[in-house]
């Protein structure tokens, strides 16, 4: 199981590995500092691009 740190939602361990297999329509991952993120779609990658350690800090705080 994984989180969007964009928005909170959670990834189930299926969702992750049609992610992983490439065969999920919405969801997606990157790479950041060594780990890969799990996203819920496109708009939550995007904004997580554009600040990831915005992203990554409030992560921690939970
Ligand atoms: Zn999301």
């Amino acid at each position: 199981m994984e989180r969007d740190p964009v928005c909170g939602k959670t990834l189930s361990d299926a969702e992750v590995d049609e992610v992983d297999a490439g065969t999920s329509r919405y969801a997606t991952k990157k790479e950041q500092a060594g780990r890969w993120h799990y996203f819920c779609g496109l708009m939550c990658r995007m904004k997580f691009t554009g600040n990831p350690v915005a992203y990554l800090k409030a992560e921690d705080k939970t």
